[in-house]
């Protein structure tokens, strides 16, 4: 009886242990954290075509996207800026993602061409840089624009001019650690806008984007495609286009995820 009992012991401080064990978690359990920001929204419609409102058409695409991670990866964590057609300050965008230390950070908007110019079509995904030249500065202007509707964006941006030596040198110091992996991330979603979704591919360019700034982690701006050319506006209205350009971007990141992975 003797023997029992002093096995039962043994046997519960096993279990109990071994449960023990179990719960602490491990590196493994840690989320593969995605923040998923669909630009502009309400007071802030971003651009515009000839019936298509930007805010509208990105978050229908943002939430696709968050669905492809969810079902399909089991250890990722999607987190959104918005996910109705509510403001979405970039301030408080890259403070989201910034607060809950996500490992990456995806921004979806949709381009425009000044009149004159309704045959651009095309994706495009930009990284953060300090280099905007010619197109580049426009998508800057109309993407950090937002920042105007601030009554207080004079304090609040005081610190962003990418056009000033500091900020240059900050830059490269703060964002080098990022700029890499954000370059093989915008890399693998424009290859797969081509090869998936069958879009124009306009490439992986560089533009001093206050919110692709202000994050820090790997982060791309994308560009769906353009409101201003006819063709392009009907197909981002199309659901099954969207489906599309959502499985692109997913694929994009579960590439990215993998190749980070196999450099462990
Ligand atoms: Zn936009």
């Amino acid at each position: 009886m003797k023997n029992n009992l002093a096995l039962y012991l043994v046997l519960s401080f096993v279990v109990i242990s071994l449960t023990s064990f179990q719960t602490v978690p491990t590196e493994k359990a840690k989320k593969f954290k995605v923040v998923i920001d669909p630009g502009h929204g309400g007071k802030d419609p971003g651009t515009r075509g000839s019936y298509t409102l930007e805010k509208d058409v990105v978050l229908k695409v943002a939430l696709k996207v968050g669905k492809y991670l969810e079902d399909l990866l089991d250890d990722v964590e999607v987190i959104y800026t918005r996910k109705t057609d509510s403001y979405s300050h970039p301030k408080i965008d890259a403070e989201i993602a910034n607060n809950a230390e996500a490992d990456l950070f995806v921004s979806i908007h949709a381009n425009a061409m000044p009149p004159g110019n309704a045959h651009v079509r095309g994706t495009e995904t930009f990284v953060m840089g300090t280099k905007n030249e010619g197109r580049n500065f426009e998508v800057a202007k109309r993407e950090n624009s937002v920042i105007l509707l601030e009554e207080d964006y004079k304090e609040a941006y005081q610190d962003f001019d990418p056009t000033s030596p500091e900020v240059n040198i900050m830059f490269s110091i703060m964002q080098e650690a990022y700029q890499e992996n954000s370059i093989i991330l915008a890399n693998n979603i424009q290859t797969q806008f081509e090869k998936r979704a069958g879009r124009k591919n306009l490439g992986v360019k560089q533009s001093s984007l206050w919110v692709l700034w202000n994050t820090a982690m790997p982060s791309v701006l994308v560009e769906l495609g353009y409101l201003t050319n006819p063709k392009e506006e009907k197909e981002l209205n199309s659901d099954e286009v969207q489906d599309y350009l959502a499985s692109a971007i997913f694929r994009g990141i579960r590439d990215y995820k993998k190749y980070l992975e196999s450099t462990k």
